[in-house]
């Protein structure tokens, strides 16, 4: 299953569908990591944003990883 992350939509909508999945399964996923709110709104150098996509796929690659023996064959 693949979960392209190009915007912070993208990103809610990964958790919501894996958080679903894993609700039905009875399997408790840890919280998604918290969204950026502190842009500095100058095109800085280690954009706060750079670091939340990594920690959501991070968290993707997790929940996928606590899933996969709940896959259809
Ligand atoms: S580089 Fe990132 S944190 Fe800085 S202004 Fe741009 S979006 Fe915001």
């Amino acid at each position: 299953m693949e979960f392209a992350l190009t915007d912070v939509q993208s990103a809610r909508d990964m958790y919501q569908v894996l958080q679903s999945m894993a609700q039905s399964h009875g399997v408790t996923l840890r919280a998604p990591p918290p969204e950026p709110t502190s842009c500095c709104g100058r095109g800085c150098n280690g954009c706060v944003w750079e670091g939340y996509y990594a920690a959501a796929l991070y968290w993707r690659d997790e929940a996928l990883l606590l899933l996969s023996d709940f896959k259809s064959p």
